[in-house]
């Protein structure tokens, strides 16, 4: 039977770490703080962020919600940042994705200081963190590392496949990994022999967007599947291809009209040796390791 490497468990004991730290910067008068910036009213990023600023509130950390309207320019939000950047009691500012398309997000996301780039997106931390120095690394990737740490899974020495190589997940995981000694091979949608390389991977990272693309076929039996992808399915016909005769999903379907899958097919779990499951997984890593970021980034910021 494979293990299902527990998310929510992982999550909680990070927080409660991360809780401890707040605890011990407060009796050196120091609050870590947070500013979420929340532009428009996309739902998706309404949820997300309020879940970020509750977070802050359960751990102790400072928050402060910022919310321009969505026909801000990028002069005007370059401005805001500027802001963020010199206030003192803000160690950590997210600018959450993604932006109207008036607002320029590559300009805009290289204003955030280095020091306060929580989300790890600035190319000083992506250069860092590919130098191999102390960074501030994205939250999802630093998740599923944190994942395999303590889930007690040996990466030093493994072959790890990461397909895809998106800034904000692939490629960072695929660095993460490296330098936690792991041999790192990085595809894309331009791989050609897709299916026998994932077939090579030890640990495998799907970060894709597209659901169940991993088939049982492109999993070596045995492996550890970590599965980044969050993938809504809508209709009966999506629902059937994965979760046919599966009474759980089934009655989370007809809730809510929509179920949650990955980017690796269920089925390949079944072959694994270890798996995220998805909802459960890595997905629930990315609050807790922003926490730890806002963390940390507040204690660097002061020398500590
Ligand atoms: P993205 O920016 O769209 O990148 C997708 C990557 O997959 C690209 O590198 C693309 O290759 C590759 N790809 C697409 N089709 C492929 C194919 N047929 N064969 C091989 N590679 C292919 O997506 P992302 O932001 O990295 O997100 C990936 C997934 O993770 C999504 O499902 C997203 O919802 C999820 N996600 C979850 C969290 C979380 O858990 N909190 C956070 C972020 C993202 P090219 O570069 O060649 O186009």
């Amino acid at each position: 039977m494979p293990r299902i490497l527990d998310g929510a468990a992982i999550a909680v004991a990070i927080k409660q770490e991360v809780a401890a730290e707040v605890k011990l910067l407060a009796a050196q008068g120091i609050t870590p703080g947070l500013a979420a910036v929340l532009v428009g009213n996309v739902p998706a990023s309404e949820i997300y962020v309020r879940s970020k600023v509750q977070a802050c509130a359960e751990l102790g950390i400072y928050s402060d919600l910022i919310t321009p309207s969505d026909d801000i320019t990028t002069e005007a939000m370059l401005d805001l940042i500027a802001t963020l950047n010199s206030r003192n009691e803000i160690d950590g500012i997210l600018v959450q994705l993604p932006l109207p398309r008036q607002v320029d997000a590559k300009v805009l996301l290289d204003a955030v200081s280095p020091f306060k780039d929580v989300d790890g997106f600035h190319p000083v931390n992506a250069g860092r963190l590919q130098a191999g120095r102390p960074a501030l690394a994205p939250c999802t990737p630093a998740g599923v590392i944190e994942i395999l740490r303590r889930s007690e899974i040996s990466i030093a020495g493994q072959h790890a496949v990461v397909v895809g190589r998106s800034d904000i997940v692939g490629k960072p995981a695929a660095m993460l990994l490296l330098n936690q000694n792991a041999t790192v091979t990085i595809c894309h949608s331009k791989t050609r022999n897709l299916a026998e390389i994932t077939r090579q991977a030890d640990i495998l990272v799907a970060a894709i967007g597209r659901p169940g693309f991993i088939t049982p076929e492109m999993v070596k039996p045995g492996a550890t599947l970590i599965d980044v992808g969050i993938n809504r399915l809508n209709t009966r016909e999506e629902f059937d291809r994965f979760f046919l005769g599966n009474a759980k999903r089934e009655a989370a379907f007809a809730k809510r009209g929509s179920v949650i899958v990955g980017d690796i097919d269920p089925k390949a779990f079944e072959l694994s040796g270890a798996y995220t499951p998805v909802p459960g997984g890595v997905g629930l890593l990315t609050i807790a390791m922003l926490m730890a970021n806002t963390v940390r980034a507040a204690k660097m910021r002061r020398g500590l």
